[in-house]
């Protein structure tokens, strides 16, 4: 079970193995160009839209999104985790993990320096008033922060000393994410004055961290990275103390922070467990999969709408789970609804929790009696897309109903219109939903990813020129980040980027650019590179001037004039920039 398998070791199969060869002994792969087509085996589909690129070493489906390298391909075709999947293409390939009892030690000793640094942030916390008191403030009892054992990372020095005195390794504390080293060298913590939440496994064992600032700073979480111990994709915050209440009602509260998790489990609600990111992985809806038949959404109401969440939602459905939203008035969040209203109040809420499709119609239709067909037209067509995941048939047959009777359709035809819908996929009349239009930046910024994965000339302007903070897309920007921590950009390949992160929307991040760059023949990309990273900065200027703009105005209203000086001088010099 889990060993640790150096990173290393990881490449160097990678290195050794062909994907064309691992995967065409799963499906049958049809030559097309330089690539290779097959039908997707992770969604169902008539037309090919799964391809496997021998030269770059990934596999994408651009019908569901599938993506990554080989090990991902089996992670996925046979439900296991990370090491198992490179243990099975060593043993395809021949190559011997020496698994000695050595390195068994070694991940021992990880989950050891984990849970001194727990009971070192908890004994910080109990002795920091301010944090203590921030808590409190929000409604944690004492109780919870013992069985969450909540903690508080101090300043730099006193960690470090920490770490010395009690002999914690070097290498240990950095494969953990905890120490990092600057650029001249030093180590330094990677959390430092935050509230500490510890990650725990379903053995119980604390294998990563969150981590929140008690201000407005920014960002306001950060989290462990990836190690061999924590694999965030994989994993369900609260799931540990959840599992049993889960199980014995086959439901759970899916939520979306460390704190929500925490104030129901206070009040006496157990099951109840938050992902660890914004949208969910298919390794956790698996997990699920295990204890519930239902899950019940309590997001933020904004968020409940968003793209991310959509998708995960699809997820779940295609995975033949009930979703049911629960809705909380005045735009809530759970934590703060449970403090202020009680437990009583929280579980009417989740009585009425309406099923995902009628609240996905009600979030649509909103208040109004009356809906012009065209409108109508446009809701059928956003719900298509989630109804397509739907694998259960009675389900199915239930929320075509309810679609039904909402729009005031006639049902035969709408189901014949839906029938007709999952056959020519992508040809409907509308585009899909407004709200899983993509910004203009994130489209901007994921042309600069593809051109720095194809050349590491890009890569060294885009460094130069160009900052991980700047992107705007979470994901385009912790893609950045991996490419400009490596130290050798000579290395860089996306099988090799791949390798290197857990989530699986990561992955299939860069499989997707890597396999779209036949765009960028001809281009000469160090070129191409300054013009994108131009007009990225170009128009998070244009942001911020149309935000320095409102400003002024309102401090103009307040007749704060010395502000209104200040401002206008960021403005004059902004405009300034964009000129040059
Ligand atoms: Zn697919």
């Amino acid at each position: 079970m889990g060993r640790y398998i150096s990173p290393d070791t990881i490449d160097q199969i990678c290195q050794q193995t062909d994907i064309v060869q691992i995967i065409s002994e799963y499906i049958p792969l049809t030559s097309s160009g330089k690539n290779y087509k097959a039908l997707c085996p992770f969604h169902e589909e008539k037309t090919p839209s799964f391809v496997v690129s021998p030269e770059k070493q990934v596999f994408h489906c651009f019908g569901c999104g599938a993506g990554g390298n080989l090990f991902t391909f089996l992670m996925k075709w046979e439900n296991v985790a990370f090491p198992e999947a490179v243990r099975m293409v060593a043993q395809k390939v021949g190559v011997s993990l020496s698994l000695d009892e050595k390195v068994t030690d070694y991940k021992q000793k990880l989950y050891q320096i984990n849970s001194q640094v727990t009971e070192f942030f908890h004994q910080q916390l109990k002795k920091n008033k301010t944090a203590l008191s921030y808590l409190y403030k929000r409604g944690f009892k004492s109780d919870s922060i013992d069985l969450f054992k909540l903690g508080w990372a101090p300043f730099s020095q006193s960690f470090l000393s920490f770490c010395k005195k009690n002999d914690l390794p070097q290498d240990g504390l950095k494969e953990l994410g905890l120490t990092r080293t600057s650029s001249s060298g030093e180590i330094y913590p990677y959390f430092r004055e935050r509230i500490m939440f510890p990650v725990v496994s379903l053995s119980g064992k604390v294998v990563g961290f969150g981590a929140r600032v008690l201000d407005d700073s920014l960002p306001k979480y950060i989290n462990s990275s990836a190690s061999s111990l924590f694999d965030k994709g994989r994993i369900l915050y609260g799931l540990h103390v959840a599992q049993r209440e889960a199980r014995k009602s086959r439901e759970v509260i899916l939520v979306e922070g460390y704190t929500d998790v925490i104030s129901l489990h206070q009040e006496g609600i157990h099951n109840v467990v938050a992902s660890l990111g914004t949208s969910l992985t298919t390794s956790q809806i698996r997990l699920l999969r295990r204890y519930v038949d239902t899950v019940f959404l309590a997001y933020d109401q904004d968020s409940a709408g968003e793209a991310a969440t959509i998708r995960g939602v699809d997820l779940l459905l295609e995975n033949e789970l009930q979703v049911k939203v629960i809705s909380f008035p005045g735009e809530k969040d759970p934590a703060d609804f449970i403090r202020e209203k009680g437990k009583k109040a929280l579980l009417q809420a989740k009585q009425k929790a309406l099923p995902y499709i009628q609240y996905r119609i009600e979030a649509t239709t909103g208040k109004d009696e009356y809906l012009p067909l065209e409108k109508k037209l446009e809701i059928v067509n956003s719900l298509f897309f989630t109804l397509k995941k739907v694998k259960s048939r009675y389900q199915l047959d239930d929320m075509l109903r309810r679609l039904s009777q909402a729009l005031d359709f006639n049902e035969e035809s709408l189901r014949s219109e839906f029938r007709r819908f999952c056959e020519e996929k992508y040809k409907f009349s509308f585009s899909p939903t407004l709200k899983f239009e993509v910004p203009e930046e994130e489209e901007i910024e994921k042309r600069l990813l593809e051109v720095m994965l194809c050349s590491q000339k890009a890569i060294e302007v885009a460094r130069a020129t160009f900052s991980p903070d700047s992107f705007t897309s979470p994901l385009c920007r912790r893609l950045a980040q991996e490419i400009f921590l490596c130290q050798s950009p000579s290395n860089i390949t996306p099988a090799y980027l791949i390798n290197r992160t857990t989530d699986e929307n990561l992955s299939s991040l860069i499989s997707s650019l890597s396999l779209n760059d036949s765009s960028l023949e001809g281009f000469d990309l160090e070129q191409l590179t300054r013009e994108i990273a131009q007009a990225l900065k170009r128009r998070s200027h244009q942001k911020r001037i149309e935000q320095l703009r409102r400003m002024i105005k309102d401090c103009e209203r307040q007749g704060e004039e010395e502000k209104v000086k200040s401002l206008c001088r960021e403005l004059v010099q902004l405009r300034r920039s964009i000129l040059i």
